[in-house]
Order: C-alpha cells, then sequence, then structure tokens
C-alpha cells in the first residue's frame, strides 16, 4: 500500500519515469478492494474510478453521488451531460478510459448532511492512493480541477482565496491544470454572472482536450 502524503511534500506530481499496464491494474485492484473508511460510508466502499496508462487527460472531480454510485459508472447523471457539453465530447469518446482518466477526490460516495447537499470527499483516498494513481498515468498532460477540493489538493498554494478567482485566474495553471466549477445545476446563474468561462474558458478547454486525445492510443492499449 503506498505511503500517505507528508505535510510540506509538493502538491503537483513530478512526471513517472516508469508506468505499466501491469501496475496500474494491480493498484487498481487495491483501489477497489479498499476499505479504509468504510464505517464512514453510508452506501459502503464503492471506489468509482478508471485509467489506464495511456489516458492524456485526467478529470478529478468530488466524489460519486448516489446515481454513479449505483452504477459505478462516473459522470452518469445529469452534471456529467453538462461536463461533455464543456468539453466537447460525446458519452463514447469521455468514457474511452485509454484517452480519458477520471478520478475523483474521494473515490466513493461520501453521504449527505442532514440539511442537504453531499458531504465533502474523504480525505483519505488522497492520502491512500492518488501519488501511486499519479504516477502510472505517464501520459497525461491535462488534468481538469473540477470544484474546490481538486484545485486545492492539485494547485496547492497555487489557488485563489475563492473558487471564481482561482477558474477567473486559469491561464496561470496551463498547460498542466484547468480549473472550473462543478458542472451541476447549481452552476447555472455562476455561469449566466461569470461569462468569461463560456466564452474563454471553454473554447481553450475544448481544443486542448482534442488535442490531445485526438492521437490514436498506444498501439494494443485497452482499457485496464
Ligand atoms: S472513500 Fe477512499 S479511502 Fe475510503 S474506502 Fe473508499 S477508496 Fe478507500
Amino acid at each position: 500500500m503506498p505511503r500517505a502524503r507528508r505535510a510540506g511534500e509538493p502538491r503537483r506530481p513530478a512526471r513517472p519515469a516508469r508506468a505499466s499496464r501491469a501496475a496500474l491494474a494491480r493498484l487498481l485492484d487495491d483501489v477497489r478492494a479498499c476499505r479504509r473508511c468504510e464505517a464512514e460510508l453510508p452506501l459502503g466502499p464503492r471506489p468509482v474510478l478508471r485509467a489506464t496508462p495511456t489516458s492524456r487527460v485526467l478529470v478529478v472531480g468530488q466524489a460519486p453521488g448516489t446515481r454513479v454510485h449505483e452504477t459505478g459508472v462516473p459522470w452518469n447523471d445529469p452534471s456529467g451531460d453538462r461536463l461533455r457539453e464543456w468539453l466537447g465530447l460525446d458519452r463514447d469518446t469521455f468514457y474511452d478510459e485509454r484517452r480519458i482518466a477520471i478520478i475523483p477526490m474521494g473515490l466513493c460516495y461520501p453521504g449527505r448532511y442532514e440539511r442537504g447537499g453531499d458531504l465533502p470527499p474523504r480525505p483519505e483516498c488522497a492520502e491512500l492512493w492518488f501519488d501511486a494513481l499519479r504516477a502510472q498515468l505517464p501520459r497525461v498532460e491535462l488534468t481538469l480541477l473540477i470544484g474546490s477540493y481538486a484545485q486545492r489538493h492539485y494547485l496547492g498554494d497555487d489557488v485563489r482565496k475563492t473558487l471564481t478567482e482561482t477558474v477567473a485566474a486559469w491561464r496561470d495553471y496551463l498547460p498542466d491544470f484547468v480549473p472550473t466549477p462543478h458542472p451541476s445545476w447549481r452552476t447555472t446563474r455562476w455561469l449566466k454572472e461569470h461569462p468569461f468561462f463560456g466564452d474563454e474558458v471553454l473554447p481553450e478547454l475544448r481544443r486542448r482536450v482534442t488535442d490531445l486525445i485526438g492521437d490514436d492510443p498506444a498501439p494494443g492499449a485497452r482499457p485496464v
């Protein structure tokens, strides 16, 4: 099992030197068998993630909702529909894990607050798994940071005071990262109030994603 991140270590992962299909497959088996915070999960552990060593784009969201937990398919909900629209991708392309890896900040459904709204992602996932997973994704050149949890984790001290300020500073994080709000219905008003996102961020995001995933995956690559 990989060690936890130590305090003060850089958030941005170094480009991995070596990775292999077998190593990633073993790691994904370990992740999918994880029970670390079972006692805290109202629906039990069900890590939802996907990746192959040939993935070019990494999508980092918050944590599965109930529908994603039930189906085991990430972004299999109206937020996923909007995200695919933002990226300019159909479902088949979005779910082609030879091109796109999906690893949320919390891998299992975390439950809900009594007053409504999902609980934050479990912090154990990042501590246990993220460095090891990222080390097995050598071809990722763009990481989409969806929401403040992903932005705080991956941008560290470079994150701005608010999500809006971080997204507005999107050019500062290129070429490795693009920060976005969450594509849920709650964001509809935010999008209207911040037209730069649709006018400037999304066209550049679509261009980069198309450039990266337009390449054929490595010969013989198959989903893990
Ligand atoms: S939430 Fe993360 S740490 Fe907890 S059981 Fe699921 S995969 Fe393991």
